[in-house]
């Protein structure tokens, strides 16, 4: 492929990436640990088959997220002065569009849809019925209730034309089952394959048949199997590609030593896993135990210590590295969405700008069905339309611009309606610009894959990590989940558990995690700050607010 011949794409990894970019067995299984380069290694690949002479058509990379796809694309784009049109998305998006040209015709059915159509089946708790249909179509058992609903569900997709994000995936398998597309792809590339659960497997296979197939993740982050997500797929891989080549990488480049330590000891534990001794790159960080007065303290912690962090150099303590922050190098995670309502009162306190990782509100099905109802005017670009028309209704700014990454995003010849169709795949993290400069908020879960200087993880008690459910919780589970919060963290990592807090409207005494007591002393500072926040207004935006 011209351009990529002057780029040397190996230059700066390690022996073991390089092997992974380098290598031409057929399938390949590369089991790593976390900042260990794993997406890096799937985007040099990308550029190394591009620079080899594969045609872009014939690559296919598979993503957990859009955001991840984008930040790919981006990545290898950038290597070329062409601009290349490249399969990267996720599951979702790429059976979305392989549908579009074999059977074209049909409407994909977001959540929106799906609920109205389960309301007008008398459907109550549409939320929890969405999410049983939808384990049910990736393989899990369904309880009597959702077995009672779903033909009356089916039979209204069929009416109205539709598919819903799972069928995309089952329809696919169908599709290829049958054969005769001419699927044309020689190399499938799929990120976070610990996460992959019985469906997406299936479609791997039936896609590798004639391709050559490489799955990297790690299978101490395994974090979905709520989801229908399993390890089987990542442990039975050797069984299913005969003759595969199995590539570790286990050297840190994201983490100091103090973070990669502790996550280490912490995951440790765990009885069931591919034991896989990560090394890190550079001695330094640290690692704070905080044990505070309530959730309202906890707040008021992280918005000082981020104001402290921000404000300069003379309060800080030497080799913490400290220079240049920017909003954006801060990010608080937390086990369960509730958490975050605490936390943004403490930050709507300080002038420190935040984003919340959250999934879109109901503004958003709103304009998206507003945008099907209309057209764009003869002379006018689909960014500028939307930007009109978001503006008429008085949408959010962050609103609009989702819709208008999206835009542009979109390739030569597609129009309006292939733009809606996109931002039905929508997912929380897609509007996550880790450019803005902002202290970004999010559930363990969304900061899969993500790193930044700093972590706060917030709540760090029993009951949310692990968070105890009625049913029992998966303990295993819950600690790799600590674990991918430990190792989204560069440099410092506080650990913040409350002595009291709020929880469904009761104060109740809180523990901290059994996960904190896990990692051993010395690794760790541990400071106690009990005393309550002080009762402050909140800030006055306006004179007559
Ligand atoms: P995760 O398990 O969280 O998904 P990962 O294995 O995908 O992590 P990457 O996100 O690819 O890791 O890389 C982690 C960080 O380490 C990135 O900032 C990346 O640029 C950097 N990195 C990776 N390989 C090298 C290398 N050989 N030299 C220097 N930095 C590297
Ligand atoms: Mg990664």
């Amino acid at each position: 492929m011209d351009g990529f011949m002057d780029v040397d794409i190996i230059a700066g990894l390690d022996d073991n990436q390089r092997r992974a970019v380098s290598s031409g067995s057929r399938h390949i299984l590369i089991v790593a640990g976390p900042g260990s380069g794993k997406t890096r290694v799937l985007a040099s690949r990308f550029a190394r088959l591009l620079k080899d002479g594969a045609s872009p058509a014939s690559l296919l990379a598979i993503t957990f997220t859009n955001r991840a796809a984008s930040e790919m694309k981006a990545r290898i784009t950038g290597l070329s002065p062409n601009r290349l049109k490249l399969d990267i998305g996720t599951f979702h998006s790429f059976c979305f569009k392989f549908l579009k040209k074999t059977m074209p015709g049909f409407i994909l059915f977001g959540r929106a849809e799906q609920a109205e159509a389960l309301r007008g089946l008398g459907v109550k708790a549409v939320d929890r019925t969405i999410d049983g249909i939808s384990a049910f179509k990736n393989g899990m058992v369904p309880d009597a209730e959702i077995s009672g609903i779903l033909p009356g569900y089916e039979e209204a997709l069929k009416k109205a034309g539709a598919l819903d994000l799972d069928d995309l995936l089952l329809k696919t398998i169908e599709a290829l089952d049958t054969g005769g597309y001419g699927l044309v792809k020689t190399h499938i590339m799929i990120d976070e394959f610990q996460d992959i659960n019985p469906v997406q497997s299936r479609l791997v296979k039936l896609l590798g048949k004639n391709a050559s197939v490489l799955a990297i993740g790690d299978p101490d982050q395994a974090i979905y199997s709520f989801r229908g997500g399993s390890l089987k797929s990542f442990m039975d891989f050797e069984k299913d590609y005969p003759g595969c080549e199995v590539i570790g990488l286990n050297r840190n480049y994201r983490s100091l030593s103090a973070v990669v330590s502790a996550s280490q000891a912490v995951i440790s534990n765990n009885q069931e896993r591919i034991r896989n001794d990560i090394s890190f790159t550079a001695e330094g960080g640290r690692i704070e135990i905080l044990k505070c007065a309530d959730e309202k303290a906890e707040g008021e912690f992280i918005v000082k210590e981020i104001e402290r962090m921000m404000g300069g150099l003379s309060s800080l303590t030497a080799g913490d590295h400290h220079e240049g922050m920017r909003f954006s190098d801060f990010a608080v995670l937390y086990r369960t969405n509730r958490q975050a309502d605490a936390l943004k009162e403490a930050f709507s306190r300080a002038p420190i700008p935040i984003h919340i990782v959250e999934p879109p509100g109901p503004d958003f099905a709103d304009f998206i069905r507003h945008l099907k109802s209309k057209e764009v005017p003869s002379g006018s670009g689909i960014p500028e339309f939307i930007r009109a028309e978001g503006d008429s209704l008085g949408l959010d700014k962050e609103l609009i611009d989702l819709f208008l990454m999206a835009a542009n995003g979109l390739g030569e010849g597609e129009d309006l309606s292939d733009l809606l169709d996109d931002m039905t795949l929508i997912q929380p993290t897609d509007n996550l610009d880790i450019k803005a400069d902002k202290v970004n908020l999010m559930t363990l879960h969304m900061a899969k894959g993500l790193e930044f200087r700093v972590v706060f993880m917030a709540g760090a008690e029993d009951e949310f990590m692990p968070l105890r459910l009625k049913g029992g919780s998966d303990v295993e589970e819950e600690r790799r989940l600590f674990y991918v919060g430990m190792t989204r963290a560069k440099e410092i990592l506080y650990l913040i558990h409350a002595k009291e807090r709020r929880v469904w409207g009761e104060d109740k005494e809180r523990q901290p995690s059994p996960f904190v007591e896990e990692i051993p002393e010395g690794l760790a500072k541990k400071v106690t700050k009990e005393k309550k926040a002080v009762k402050k207004r909140p800030v006055q935006t306006g004179l007559f607010e």
